[in-house]
């Protein structure tokens, strides 16, 4: 286990910050995975799963396992970490901009298209060394000046070479989904099973430039441009992982999921060794674009009347919003069929508050599919 530094711009006279990278196994051995926790720096049962992680890769790179490299990010938002007012920890927006940490990643595709395009030829494998310098090129010669374009940078350049990434993430209170690439859906599937996913949310284009499909979308996007004597393989398996809600920090669930990661990494041939544990079937994905959420028309008390990870039927009460002056109640219903996977943890909300996700079948919305 390497552990290296990479320095951020100072943001103010005198201090500046590091971002603390862990490498297993060695740079070009083999197929390279790339795992990053707490992008949002407050969702932390990621960071606890690449705590376990760091001991069990340490072990399987001691007893020559890694048959390639893994780059573990355990901490990925030094900025956002230490975001603190009032005493509460803000992590899902830089305070500097208002931006979202985990929006606005680089989009490559059509850069990365145009350096390659004379180039490519009837070689799947030639055409995926191509773009692949390619993305490396235009990320060497991209700059930046500020922190968090720094940080973005940064992140971006030890990912979008990599075979898999795996971006640890979680809602408020939640089951554990996923998000991923429709055309991945495939290969992400034993990921699904082994995590036991409940739900899988597939795009193409989310909007906003979420951090995994920043990195993933660059291969399918070229492959719809060129012609098909132009083989372009999906190059880059790259998933947004939510682990659960916010307090869901405990041993027991980073464990598991670390060990599921793990598995994941050996059917991907960058660990050696069997699987630990047998594939569940993985949930039926449904559409990002499906998945509809519920908004607080008022303020109130939030009182959640299902459990989640229950099946819903559209117009079945979800929640009852109650105005503590008035004594009035509003139920709020389920917006469509489909599975309540992620809910505010808030119980008292302002209006416009997104309060619930149903992820439904039907491709019901378009737009930016993502929150804010
Ligand atoms: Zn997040």
């Amino acid at each position: 286990m390497e552990l290296l530094s990479i320095p951020l711009p100072s943001p103010a006279a005198g201090t500046n910050r590091m971002l603390p990278i862990l490498r297993f196994g060695k740079e070009g051995a083999g197929p390279k995975a790339y795992i990053q926790a707490s992008l949002h720096a407050d969702e932390l049962p990621g960071m606890l799963v690449a705590h376990h992680l760091r001991n069990q890769l340490a072990e399987l790179e001691q007893q020559g396992q890694l048959l390639g490299e893994v780059i573990l990010v355990p901490a990925a938002n030094p900025i956002g970490l230490a975001q603190t007012v009032l005493g509460t920890s803000l992590g899902r927006f830089d305070l500097r901009t208002g931006q979202n940490f985990n929006r606005q990643f680089h989009n490559l595709s059509s850069t990365v298209l145009a350096r390659v395009k004379s180039q490519l030829g009837s070689d799947s494998h030639t055409n995926q060394h191509l773009i692949r310098a390619a993305i490396r090129g235009c990320l060497m010669e991209q700059t930046a000046t500020d922190e968090l374009s720094a940080q973005r940078l940064e992140l971006m350049r030890l990912a979008a070479d990599a075979d898999v990434v795996l971006d640890l993430h979680c809602d408020c209170e939640a089951v554990l989904h996923i998000y991923t690439g429709t055309p991945l859906w495939e290969r992400v599937a034993p990921l699904a099973g082994l995590l036991d996913a409940r739900v899988a949310l597939l795009e193409t284009n989310s909007g906003d430039d979420p951090f995994d499909e920043a990195c993933s979308r660059i291969w399918w996007d070229i492959a719809a441009q060129v012609g098909n004597e132009f083989p372009i393989p999906l190059a880059c398996l790259a998933v947004t992982v939510e682990l659960r809600g916010l307090a869901d920090v405990r041993h027991g669930y980073a464990e598991r999921d670390a060990i599921a990661l793990i598995d994941f990494l050996r059917l991907q041939g960058i660990i050696a060794g069997p699987l630990s544990q047998t594939i569940l079937a993985a949930c039926e994905p449904t559409p990002l674009a499906g998945c509809v959420p519920l908004t607080a028309p008022t303020a109130g008390l939030v009182v959640y009347l299902r459990e989640l990870g229950e099946t819903v039927k559209a117009g079945e009460p979800l929640i009852d919003l109650i105005d503590p002056v008035s004594g009035k109640v509003q139920q709020l219903l389920a917006p469509v069929d489909g599975i309540f996977f992620a809910r505010e943890n808030r119980r008292y909300v302002p209006p416009g508050t997104r309060l619930s996700k149903v992820a439904g079948r039907e491709a019901l919305r378009n737009g930016p599919l993502l929150s804010a």
